[in-house]
C-alpha cells in the first residue's frame, strides 16, 4: 500500500470523509441498500483501525482554525463526517469512535430525528422493495412515467429513475407524490412494526449522549433535508433557524457548522452561503468530491464518499484517486497542448 504521507503531499489537501448509515448485515434480501448507503460495520472498524495507523484524525474545529488563523495541521490529518441522522451512527458506529477515541462531526436532518418524518428516499426504497406490485405510475408536473417492477434489477433501475425526477422537487410537491407512490404499492415504512433498523433516525438522548463524549460535533443538515439552491431566501432561512436551535437545544451546544442536502455544484449558491453566514454557520460541506487544500474555502468543503462497496483495498484507493485524477487531467492537458 501506498504510503498516506507521500499520498496526501501528492492530493495537496485534507481528505473529508463522508458517511451516512451503518449496518450490521453483510448482504440483504432484496434491493435495500444496493448503492451502499449505509456501511457494514466490520468494514467501519477496519476502515478506522487503518486510519488511527496511517492518518492523524482531527476535527472540524480544528480544521476551521487552521483556515482561520493559519493554525498548523498534522500532514496526515483526516476527518470523519456523518450525513442524515441515523440510528445506526450512534449504535453501530459510536461504540467504535469510542473505541479507537475517534472524533467525528454529525449532520442531521432535525425533521427526521424530532418528527420520524422518514427520509423520501428510505420511503421509496422500502416502497419498492416490499411491494408485490409489478408496476408504478408517476406523475410529475404533468408528466407520466411507468416503471416495471417484475425483478430485482428494474426495481433498483426505478428507485434511481424516481429519485432523479423527485430529487429538486420542493418538498410540498414531493411528498404527496411519495405518498401516492406508497399508497398504490401498498408498502409504507410507518405501518411496518418495527420499522427497519437501517431507517430508524437518532433520538434526541442518544445526539446528547454522544455530544457529551466530546467525540461527536453536530451540525445541521437543514430541517426536512431540502435542497438548499430549489428554496427562496426565506425558505432557506426557516430551514436553517430551525435546525440550529433543535440542535442546540438537543446537545445544549451551539451549533455552527452545517452539511447540504445531497451537496453537488448547483445545490448551493451565492445565496446560500450569504444566508448560512448571517444566522451564524462557519462552514459548510459538499459532497463534491475532492480533498482541501490549504486556501479551500470554508462554505464548500469538499469530501470523498465512503460507501459499502468494496474492501479496505477500495477504501485506500478512494484516499488515494483524487492523486490520480489530478494526474490524469494533468496528462490529458499536455495531450491536448500538444494536439493543437
Ligand atoms: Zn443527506
Amino acid at each position: 500500500m501506498m504510503n498516506p504521507n507521500a499520498l496526501q503531499l501528492a492530493n495537496k489537501g485534507i481528505p473529508i470523509l463522508m458517511y451516512h448509515g451503518f449496518c450490521d448485515q453483510k448482504s440483504f434480501s432484496g434491493i435495500e441498500n444496493y448503492h451502499g448507503k449505509h456501511l457494514y460495520v466490520e468494514k467501519f472498524e477496519e476502515q478506522i483501525r487503518y486510519l488511527k495507523q496511517h492518518y492523524k484524525i482531527i476535527t472540524l474545529a480544528r480544521l476551521l482554525d487552521h483556515y482561520r488563523n493559519a493554525t498548523a495541521l498534522p500532514v496526515n490529518s483526516v476527518l470523519l463526517t456523518i450525513d442524515d441522522g441515523y440510528a445506526s451512527n450512534f449504535h453501530l458506529a459510536f461504540p467504535i469512535l469510542k473505541k479507537y477515541q475517534a472524533p467525528a462531526s454529525i449532520f442531521i436532518t432535525t425533521d427526521f430525528v424530532e418528527k420520524r418524518n422518514f427520509l423520501w428516499v428510505d420511503r421509496l426504497e422500502y416502497a419498492l422493495n416490499r411491494t408485490q406490485r409489478t408496476n408504478v405510475q408517476l406523475t410529475v408536473t404533468g408528466k407520466e412515467w411507468t416503471y416495471d417492477l417484475s425483478s430485482p434489477s428494474l426495481k433498483k433501475a426505478a428507485d434511481r429513475g424516481i429519485k432523479r425526477e423527485l430529487k429538486r422537487l420542493a418538498s410540498s410537491l414531493r411528498d404527496p407524490i411519495i405518498d401516492r407512490i406508497e399508497e398504490s404499492l401498498e408498502a409504507k415504512i410507518i405501518h411496518d412494526h418495527p420499522v427497519p433498523a437501517m431507517y430508524e433516525p437518532l433520538t434526541p438522548e442518544q445526539i446528547k449522549i454522544m455530544v457529551d463524549s466530546n467525540l461527536v460535533s453536530v451540525g445541521s443538515h437543514t430541517t426536512s433535508h431540502v435542497i438548499m439552491s430549489v428554496c427562496s431566501p426565506e425558505e432557506m432561512r426557516d430551514e436553517l433557524v430551525r435546525s440550529k436551535h433543535a440542535i442546540e437545544q438537543m446537545s445544549q451546544r451551539p451549533c455552527n457548522i452545517f452539511s447540504y442536502p445531497n451537496g453537488e455544484a448547483g445545490d448551493f449558491n451565492r445565496q446560500s452561503r450569504d444566508i448560512l453566514r448571517e444566522i451564524g454557520f462557519k462552514c459548510a460541506l459538499t459532497t463534491v468530491v475532492g480533498v482541501n487544500p490549504w486556501n479551500q474555502d470554508s462554505y464548500e468543503l469538499k469530501r470523498l464518499n465512503i460507501h459499502n462497496d468494496g474492501d479496505l483495498t477500495g477504501f485506500v484507493r478512494t484516499l488515494s484517486s483524487f492523486a490520480r485524477f489530478l494526474r490524469k487531467l494533468k496528462y490529458e492537458n499536455i495531450r491536448r497542448n500538444q494536439s493543437r
